[in-house]
This record gives C-alpha cells, structure tokens and sequence, in this order.
C-alpha cells in the first residue's frame, strides 16, 4: 500500500510545494499551516475558510494525526498532570504539564518504548514499539495546549523514549515547534533529555540550534555507568565529555548534567568527588534527581 504524507510534519516549504503541486494557489498551504500549527486544528473539517471540495482533496491524500485522551492524573500537590493519550494506531504515550511561575512546561515522549535499557527506568522494560513522528510529538504540545486553555512555553523532550534515537524526527519536530509561522516556541526553551548517543551529539551541534541538551549521566565512572545504563558500553565517559565540550563550542549552550541519586549505588562522597571533576572543566550545570523507586527494578531512593 502505498504510504501516505503526513501532513503536520511537513514543513512550510514542503507543504506549499504539496499544495501548488496539486494545482492550488501558495497561500492555501499557507492557511493550512495557520491551522495545524497555530489554530491547533484537530482535523480537516474545522478549517472552515477552506473549501469543501479542498478539504476533501486533502483528506484523500493525507494523514491527519490527532491524539485521544485516555486518562488524565492530576497531582492535589502543585497542579501537574500527567496524560495518557492513545495514537492512531492504538499504541499509547505518556506526556506531562506543569506549571510554573515563569510559564508552562511540556515533557513529551519521543518514542513509543525505548530501546537503550537504562535500569532504573520503567519505559525500557517492553523495549523499543516505534519511532513517533513529529506530527505526534507536535500533538502532545498541540493538545495539551486546547485542553489545558493556556500556552505552553517550554517543552522537554524527556518523557519515554531516547530523542537522539529518533534523530530526523526529532530535528524536525523541533523546527517546526520553533518556527515563527507556528506556534514559535523559543528554541531557548526547548530541552533535549539524552542517555549519551554520541554521534548523534555530534550531528545536534553541528545544527547549531539553541536548545538545552540534558545529558542523563548518573554516575562518573565508566564501571558505574555500565551498570545503570547499557550505553555507557558503547561510549566511555571520556568521548561523553569531549562530545559536550564540541557541543558547547559549536552552540554556545551549556550543558546540562543529570544525576540520578540510586541509594548507596553512586550517591558516595566519591561519586561526588567525580562528577566535580568532570563538570568542573566544562561550562554545564548539574541536576541532582532522587530516584523514583519502580517495582519492576531493583533500585531504591
Ligand atoms: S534512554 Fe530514557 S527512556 Fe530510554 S531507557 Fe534510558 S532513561 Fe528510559
């Protein structure tokens, strides 16, 4: 069968290429963009200055990704919620708002599962389902700002999934939630959460994009490290520091060291010794995170 565009993942050029290509004036993709990525559009049918037969067209031809909720949780503490939205295929994906004084944040999930096993996570255990597209990871921005009512100006991509895994489509994600035609969320406010691809570090700054990169560390030593987290096999915390350091040369952002504190596992006056020795060199900040204990695994807070 032959596969279908999705259409909330092209960028302005390449829909207004779409469009024309079907015979249809530039400022039509130009009013469909308004209405994906600014009036936040759940579906053909809403665009109401469209025409009928258009919209058809449209429908024939292209995918249309749309989230469903599934459930909601909200914290009685500080207001966050937590969603759980159901994809087009039946799979589902986790996504978090929180509110802060400063804006609203969105941590969204980049994959369906995750392939990079890190043992004190929960989204690895039934291992990777499938890459989410940037429409996908655009809707959970897009739908929480219609159900929430209030803009969103800050987004994590740091739910389930290795964004760096998922690099194409996470790169196009991030232009389109950036772009000033869209909803222009300022690349300053958009962080990227990863486990330590490093040559996908490489290729991120090479893109020289304003984003805050989050490096999940968690322990200073290469043995530690291993132990936590199966990719510390392929990449030594040493390539993991040089990374950063291009990475910082290159964007002029600093990075940001998260430190997950496992109970008597890297919480010793070594390991802090360490992670002072590591960050000390470089221009980043430090996390410190306590551990949500999971049952499924073996760590405690
Ligand atoms: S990369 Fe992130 S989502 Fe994947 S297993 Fe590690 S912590 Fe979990």
């Amino acid at each position: 069968m032959e596969q279908r565009t999705d259409i909330k993942s092209l960028s302005l050029e390449e829909l207004t290429e779409e469009i024309t290509g079907l015979g249809e004036k530039a400022f039509r993709a130009k009013q469909l963009y308004d209405w994906m990525h600014v009036k936040l559009s759940r579906g053909f049918d809403e665009m109401t200055d469209l025409s009928k037969a258009f919209r058809e067209k449209c429908r024939e031809r292209y995918d249309y990704t749309a989230l469903e909720e599934v459930r909601v949780q909200q914290s009685g503490l500080d207001g966050t919620r937590k969603f759980l939205f159901g994809l087009s295929d039946g799979n589902v994906v986790e996504s978090v708002w929180m509110k802060y004084r400063h804006g609203n944040s969105v941590c969204i999930s980049s994959q369906v599962g995750c392939r990079m096993g890190c043992r004190f996570c929960a989204s690895t255990l039934d291992g990777l389902e499938r890459n989410l597209s940037p429409s996908e990871m655009l809707d959970q921005v897009y739908t929480i700002t219609l159900l929430t009512g209030e803009r969103v100006s800050n987004v994590v991509v740091m739910g389930t999934g290795e964004p760096l895994d998922n690099f194409d489509n996470l790169l196009k994600f991030i232009r389109l939630l950036t772009d000033e035609n869209g909803l222009h969320i300022s690349q300053r406010n958009v962080t990227v959460s990863t486990c330590g691809i490093v040559p996908e570090m490489y290729r991120l700054a090479d893109e020289k994009l304003q984003l805050t990169l989050a490096l999940s560390l968690h322990a200073a030593a290469d043995g530690k490290r291993k132990e936590l987290m199966p990719i510390a096999n392929r990449y030594s915390i040493k390539e993991l520091m040089e990374a950063c350091a291009y990475y910082f040369e290159k964007t002029g952002r600093r990075i940001t060291f998260e430190y997950s504190l496992v109970g008597g596992v890297n919480d010793t006056d070594e390991d802090a010794a360490r992670l002072a020795a590591l960050a000390g060199p470089l221009r980043c900040h430090v996390n410190l995170i306590p551990v949500n204990p999971i049952k499924e695994r073996d760590f405690v807070q």
